[in-house]
């Protein structure tokens, strides 16, 4: 069986990995590369963590994704990954997001705990709580180093047998399906596309309507010399400021030697990953600033020492697209991984692999005939929360 797989981002890298390990012939193409720039992968860093509300599927996914991501790295995990479990604040009663995770997350053997005001200012001076009206600790979550994280499957797929190259994907659609990689025809059993939000430009006729594109901005603050330590792994957490007041911002202590990492979860400025120049938004800088000072004291007035510019490949509920394509069997489409698909990579390509060779069914959320009900926008947060 041949099966060609069109993207090397986590997703397509993984579902690559996975299908060749079980002895698939594969062909993975990417237009820029594993990891680049403009991906949804490509970038310095992605949060792992297991809270997702009520959602099992995911909690789940991410259990298993942790476990494969473990074996990717092996010994040399520290390369790629920096445990440092998760801080929730929230600034509503409405800790639900938290507290429906708790059970499985203890099931699955981590712990979910709610933190005194007391103790959480004891172990976290350097966080203003001010507004904050509950906290809670999550102990297995961290950061992955994205980009390397996608070199390296990149090269366990090559070391065994995987092909892969780069080259410019399009499609022929008349009556039969064909792919054409940088204009020529290339034939295979199976055709996957994992193209992050280039995947609705290909199969707009399937994807236009239920998928859109958010610019997301990242910024890195620069810790004074004197405060590094506070502001380090070992004594900051990743922390999460589920807020409905002002846009959900989350962050990261100091990796990489980058920064201080501060991100927000809105998807409200539409962005195109093609024509789009990648600079920062001025107001949005501003706001994540003014946040900073307000949350991070030491950190008021601290200068951007890097930033980047990605975007969200957003289905408008939230949950991942991955289904066969309604018209051609042989196709299938992997997008609309919604601002969270990076933690669950190996999860989902090992879900795919199975599905393709084993049968297993598909989770039905993931299909795309849920749109033909009309939906809300929504996002992973609650949808109080967009
Ligand atoms: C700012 C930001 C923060 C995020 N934070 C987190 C987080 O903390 N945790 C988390 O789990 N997730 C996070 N995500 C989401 C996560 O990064 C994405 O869900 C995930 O990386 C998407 O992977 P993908 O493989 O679907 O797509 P992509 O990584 O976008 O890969 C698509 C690939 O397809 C290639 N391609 C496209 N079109 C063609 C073509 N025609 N021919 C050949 N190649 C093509 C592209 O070059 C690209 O490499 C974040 C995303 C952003 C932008």
């Amino acid at each position: 069986m041949k099966i060609t797989v069109v993207g090397a981002g986590i997703w397509g890298l993984s579902t690559a990995y996975f299908l060749r390990k079980m002895g698939v012939q594969v062909h993975l193409i990417d237009m820029w590369g594993a990891g680049n720039v403009r991906s949804g992968s490509g970038g310095v860093s992605r949060i792992i963590r297991l809270v997702y509300g009520a959602d099992e599927l995911y909690i789940d996914l991410t259990s298993r994704a942790f476990a494969l991501w473990m074996e990717i790295f092996g010994k040399e995990v520290n390369d790629y990954y920096q445990e440092t479990g998760l801080l929730w604040f929230f600034s509503q009663e409405d800790d639900s997001y938290a507290l429906h995770s708790k059970k499985r997350i203890e099931e699955l053997g981590y712990e979910l705990e709610e933190l005194t005001f007391s103790d959480a200012i004891a172990a976290y001076p350097q966080v203003s709580f001010e507004g904050i009206r509950k906290v809670y600790f999550e102990d297995k979550a961290g950061i992955l180093y994205a980009s390397k994280c996608c070199e390296l499957i990149l090269q366990k797929f090559q070391a065994i047998g995987g092909h892969y190259t780069q080259g410019f994907a399009s499609v022929e659609r008349e009556n039969n399906f064909s792919l054409l990689v940088n204009g020529k025809k290339t034939e295979s059993d199976q055709y996957i596309f994992a193209c992050g939000p280039w995947t609705r430009s290909l199969f707009a006729d399937v994807l236009k309507e239920n998928t859109y594109v958010s610019k997301q901005d990242i910024y890195h603050f620069a810790i004074p010399p004197t405060k590094m330590r506070q502001f380090d792994p070992s004594h900051m957490p990743v922390w999460l400021d589920y807020n409905a007041e002002s846009p959900l911002y989350y962050g990261m202590p100091m990796h990489l030697a980058k920064g201080f990492k501060i991100a927000y979860d809105d998807r409200s400025e539409l962005f195109s990953p093609d024509q789009d120049d990648r600079l920062p938004t001025l107001d949005r800088l501003q706001l994540a600033r003014d946040f900073v000072g307000k949350r991070f004291p030491i950190l008021a007035g601290a200068p951007i020492s890097y930033t980047e510019v990605c975007q969200y490949d957003n289905s408008l509920d939230g949950h991942f697209i991955i289904d066969t394509h309604p018209q051609f069997e042989e196709v299938i489409l992997m997008t609309g991984s919604s601002g969270h698909g990076f933690k669950m990579g190996p999860a989902i390509g090992e879900l795919m692999a199975k599905h393709i060779l084993k049968g297993n069914a598909l989770p039905q959320k993931f299909k795309l005939n849920r749109f033909q009900n009309k939906i809300d926008v929504q996002s992973q947060f609650l949808p109080s929360i967009k």
